[in-house]
């Protein structure tokens, strides 16, 4: 069976840290978030924004539960549950290869599929402003994504996880890193071409970004300090 069926995560008593004996980043975290709800992440930097998307996929070293679509991660495969829910990191590294091998890397898709998912990511709204011409699927990348904007390696991130149909995006915004324009195809992208269902978790550094969420989450020095709709803020 196809696994997890919705988007629903339910955290409770979550802390995490980055060695087992080092400093605890994130104490004691508890909210649930609905399948398909959006959810805006802000705080300022270090609050630990970027710690709790990678302790939701235990990346880090973790106390307390995390249950995905009513299962507790501790007892699913940490493949399964990372092949399942996409995070895109502040800065992603890609691959060496094409865009279609980083899109599909176990060669799964039909060559509509991806351009379909290019298009609907927006990597095609910024073609005019690479300068080595059109960007198709036989484009190189460079190992770690290199040859191409933090920008367009997000874009990208977020084809895949479009291909991949998956139920929890997971987006850590770049921040200095990323222009106006490249943040704003983001946002248009998300907004119209995920799935209902689809539960998007946006850490954003302008709170523009995040004004349409259904909810929004402050965290201050690793505790969430409010966790509420953006109109009772
Ligand atoms: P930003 O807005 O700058 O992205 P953030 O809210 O994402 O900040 P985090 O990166 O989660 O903040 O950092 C939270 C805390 O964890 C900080 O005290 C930071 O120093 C610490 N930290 C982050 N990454 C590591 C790491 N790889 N090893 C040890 N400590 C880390
Ligand atoms: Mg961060």
């Amino acid at each position: 069976a196809y696994w997890p069926a919705s988007g629903d995560i339910r955290v409770e008593n979550l802390s995490a840290s980055y060695s087992l004996d080092g400093p605890k980043i994130l104490h004691d975290l508890s909210f649930h978030i609905k399948s398909g709800e959006r959810i805006g992440v802000v705080g300022r930097t270090g609050s630990g924004k970027s710690s709790l998307t990678l302790s939701l996929l235990r990346c880090i070293f973790t106390e307390g539960n995390v249950y995905y679509d009513g299962l507790d991660t501790r007892n699913v495969n940490l493949d399964a549950l990372r092949s399942n829910i996409t995070i895109i990191p502040q800065i992603p590294e890609l691959l060496s290869g094409s865009l279609r091998q980083n899109l599909d890397p176990f060669d799964q898709h039909d060559d509509a599929t991806l351009n379909d998912a290019l298009r609907a990511a927006g990597l095609f709204s910024l073609q005019s402003e690479m300068d080595d011409g059109r960007i198709t699927l036989d484009s190189a990348v460079a190992d770690g994504g290199g040859n191409l904007s933090v920008g367009q390696r997000q874009i990208l991130a977020l084809a895949r996880a479009i291909v991949r149909g998956s139920k929890l995006l997971i987006l850590d915004e770049a921040t200095s890193a990323i222009d106006y324009k490249t943040d704003s195809i983001i946002q248009s992208s998300l907004r119209h071409e995920l799935r209902g269902d689809v539960t998007l978790i946006t850490v954003a550094h302008r709170l523009q970004t995040i004004m349409d969420a259904d909810k929004i989450m402050v965290l201050d020095a690793g505790n969430i300090v409010e966790f509420n709709s953006p109109k009772e803020l």
